[in-house]
């Protein structure tokens, strides 16, 4: 069959799962024909200014000139060989780049499908790390609450337990450890009392632990939260004293998200391994790396297996590799971070008006990361059609109206999708969680 059927909304309505809602009663699709730089076009002709740059991926807008051809030049050469036993000079050009833009400890590149199994890459080699060193029992994992790591097993054992969604599977899961999420905000005064729980837990159980895991001063899916960098420093120090690696995962914050190009800059912290996904193909199709240090790549080159037990079909795709050195290359080129630096005034002048709304907790802005938190769950199936219909695409999870737009969206954009979240949040007086 070559083209979708005439009715082919109604198959997808019947056939195809969509994240995070029902098979049998799904919540409304909207029917998207084209993406071009800030604005997404639907079936019905109307145009909607995205702010979420799909999931912090779509950094540069929709269908770039540039990144196009990097696509075409690299389909005409090749689309996918095997990473086994064959390499190519696009992955390299890709692992050179990652190299240089990431802490100098970084050295060792593994490319992978998604962030979800760029966690997984990380977990295993933090584990394998010390079973090669002789020492087993160091295979558990401490993280903080209101986490988020993706949907796949040991990544869903690393989220939080409440927030993460994946609380169902609780009894599958590999138990961990979980310290309070930090409380002292970016940029408020540091209380050295926010450490003191996560200390305690290092403390008591560092013989059996293999690493932290936390994504660095933004934690994302789990509750939009910006936390103080002094907490990042003081993890670091916990674990070197202790003998635990960190794992920094970056996917959302990576490539400029929080004003740094990664948010382990605003602390000066390197991590041991980091995980890289979302915006390193600039949105257009998937991949994911995790970059490790030598004495990582060493150490657990040790002994027996002697090699790191993960290789995927798809690992190293030529196309992905293309798209993401272009995207890499175009991000740099540009003047990222005062796009940033304007997005995020733009999102804290728009945004200040929902502070007053009986409706909203709180309104935080961070890099180009707007937050309107509600005091209680939205109404998605009442929400979403309202930000349509006010041409803007904005999709909030429970009580969190986020967004964070491409960098490249102008003033104008800007404060039409602010005004709009202002518009509709004070319209929403409903709570119930569909
Ligand atoms: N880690 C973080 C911090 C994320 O935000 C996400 C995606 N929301 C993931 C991991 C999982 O990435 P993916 O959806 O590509 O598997």
């Amino acid at each position: 069959m070559s083209s979708p059927p005439s009715d082919w909304r109604e198959f997808d309505r019947r056939h195809l799962w969509h994240p995070y809602t029902s098979m049998t009663d799904p919540l409304p699709v909207f029917p998207v024909v084209g993406a071009k730089g800030v604005r997404l076009q639907l079936e019905d002709g109307r145009e909607l200014i995205d702010g979420m740059a799909s999931w912090w991926s779509a950094i540069h807008g929709y269908n770039h000139p540039q990144l196009n051809r990097a696509l075409e030049a690299q389909i005409a050469k090749m689309s996918h060989v095997m990473f086994g036993g064959l390499t190519h000079p696009t992955a390299v050009g890709l692992g050179q780049r990652l190299i240089e833009l990431t802490p100098p400890p970084l050295q060792h590149v593994f490319l992978c499908d998604s962030g979800s199994v760029a966690v997984e890459v990380a977990l295993k080699m933090a584990i394998q790390f010390w079973y090669s060193s002789g020492r087993p029992q160091k295979n558990r994992l401490l993280t903080i609450r209101n986490g988020y790591h993706g949907d796949t097993f040991g990544a869903m054992s690393v989220c939080d337990p409440d927030t993460g969604m994946h609380a169902l599977w609780s009894n599958l899961l590999m138990p961990q450890f979980f310290a309070p999420a930090p409380q002292c905000r970016f940029g408020q005064e540091w209380e050295p009392q926010d450490i003191v729980a996560l200390q305690a837990l290092v403390e008591k159980h560092h013989q059996e632990l293999a690493a932290v895991i936390l994504e660095p001063i933004v934690q994302g899916a789990g509750g939009m939260r910006f936390y103080h960098p002094q907490y990042l420093k003081e993890v670091r120090a916990l674990c070197d004293a202790y003998e635990l690696l960190l794992i920094a995962d970056e996917i959302a914050t990576g490539f400029g998200r929080s004003g740094q190009l990664f948010a382990c800059e605003h602390a000066a912290i390197a991590p041991d391994i980091l995980c890289l996904g979302k915006a390193l193909t600039g949105g257009t199709m998937t991949l994911a790396a995790t970059l490790a240090t030598t004495r990582i790549a060493e150490g657990l080159s040790r002994g027996e297996p002697g090699v790191f037990m993960h290789g995927p079909t798809f690992m190293g795709n030529p196309l992905a590799c293309a798209i993401a050195t272009a995207s890499i290359d175009l991000l740099l080129a540009s003047d990222w971070q005062q796009q940033v630096r304007r997005i995020e005034t733009g999102l804290k002048r728009g945004l200040a008006p929902c502070r007053d709304l009986p409706q909203v907790a709180e309104v935080r802005v961070l890099g180009a990361i707007g937050v309107v938190e509600m005091k209680a769950p939205v109404n998605m199936r009442r929400i979403q059609p309202e930000f349509v219909a006010a041409g803007v695409w904005v999709r909030p999870f429970g009580k969190l109206v986020y967004v964070m737009p491409p960098y490249v969206m102008n003033n104008e954009d800007l404060a039409t999708l602010t005004a709009a979240i202002c518009r509709v949040v004070a319209n929403h007086k409903g709570t119930q969680l569909i």
